[in-house]
């Protein structure tokens, strides 16, 4: 058993008749960058502080490199940690923030020295010494957070929105950062968000979580093109989920129009077909009789630069977005338009009601 894998065995925390994760399992392999990806309340704190320490399941089990944690405190466990308020000493400079950990260690003065130096190169923050918190950007002041974390080379390091204060620059400049010092050191990463794109650019795998349990677990790639709920659809960037019902052998969506999924099933005589924003063309003039063809009419379109965002009504009532690329010689339709949309089977799926 690696010493960087961690893994939670249906663990369960409940506050009075509350129950904030239920029952979730998940196993974490060395050097995986694992994310939690949930709203706001959906359990991920909760989880998180579990693996460190902070609280202690109800039920379950915390297993590290192999060894049940469950009850070990978190200064047993050998985690770093960047929390969003987990804010750096404003009493220690920034060199006495990242040797923390291993002051309280009582490391020698030139282990300290050396991999305090180290750490604070890492996050480039070489020549900010003898500053102190006021003396910093908040973006700087998350990289001492993080130069802290990893100063003891622990080989597992969980974050807490550890970018959520920052702003949207400065946010993917971190990301950026994080994502190499974890490839660099082979760090196992446990990161807690609420963004999506931040949890699709930087992960191995993600878990969405809902109401305490995981609702779908896999890469980036596929639980946002093969999302299993429309609750995963709809929480991981746009979707259009169109109301459909059985008929006979075909699936039948607004106006009648046969829908064919390429992935999917409908258990019940009615369901959702699930297609993203950007799988959907438009194309001008009225629809051809084929499957995965409506026809609709423009209802608004939005110029967002690289793309074309249009809503699109069909029949019924039912309204689609639909994201066109602006390449060369695009043209943009207008409101009022007639239009035709049309998926391919392969990007489109069946989801339950
Ligand atoms: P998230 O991090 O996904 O926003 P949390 O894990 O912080 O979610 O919280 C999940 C649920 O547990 C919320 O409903 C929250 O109010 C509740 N909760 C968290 N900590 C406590 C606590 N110490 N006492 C009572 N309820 C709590
Ligand atoms: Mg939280």
């Amino acid at each position: 058993m690696s010493e960087g894998s961690v893994s939670l065995e249906a663990v369960t925390k409940r506050y009075g008749a509350e129950t904030v994760v239920a029952g979730v399992s998940v196993a974490i392999p060395e050097g995986e960058f694992f994310t939690l990806l949930g709203p706001s309340g959906s359990g991920k704190t909760t989880t998180l502080s579990m693996l460190a320490g902070f609280v202690v399941p109800d039920e379950g089990r915390v297993v590290m490199g192999g060894r049940d944690m469950t009850r070990v405190p978190p200064r047993g466990r050998g985690l770093g940690m960047v929390f969003q308020n987990y804010a750096i000493f404003p009493h220690l400079n920034v060199a006495e923030n990242v040797a923390f950990p291993l002051t309280v260690k009582g490391a020698p003065k030139a282990e300290i020295a050396s991999r305090t130096g180290e750490a604070l190169a890492m996050v480039k923050l070489n020549g900010f010494e003898t500053r102190y918190a006021r003396q910093l950007s908040g973006g700087q002041q998350q990289r001492v957070a993080l130069a802290r974390a990893i100063v003891g080379h622990p080989k597992v390091v969980l974050m807490d929105e550890p970018l959520g204060a920052l702003d949207k620059n400065l946010r993917y400049h971190m990301q950026v950062e994080i994502k190499e010092i974890q490839q660099r050191l082979g760090m196992t990463v446990i990161y807690v968000t609420h963004d999506q794109e931040e949890a699709l650019t930087m992960s191995d795998r993600i878990a969405i979580m809902d109401r305490g349990r995981i609702a779908q677990m896999g890469p980036p790639r596929e639980v946002y093109e093969k999302p299993e709920t429309s609750f995963v659809a709809a929480f991981l960037g746009e979707a259009n989920l169109l109301k459909v019902r059985r008929d006979g052998e075909a699936v039948r969506g607004p106006g009648g129009v046969a829908l064919v999924a390429g992935s999917g099933a409908l258990s019940a005589p009615e369901g959702l077909v699930f297609v993203r924003p950007e799988k959907v063309s438009v194309a001008a003039g009225p629809a051809e009789a084929a499957p995965n063809h409506l026809p609709g009419r423009i209802l608004h379109a939005s110029f967002l630069g690289n793309i074309v965002r249009y809503a699109v009504t069909a029949a019924e009532g039912a309204t689609l977005l639909c994201d066109v690329a602006n390449g060369a010689g695009t043209e943009i339709h207008r409101p009022g338009d007639a239009v035709t949309l049309s998926w391919r089977a392969e990007d489109s799926r069946l989801l339950a009601g």
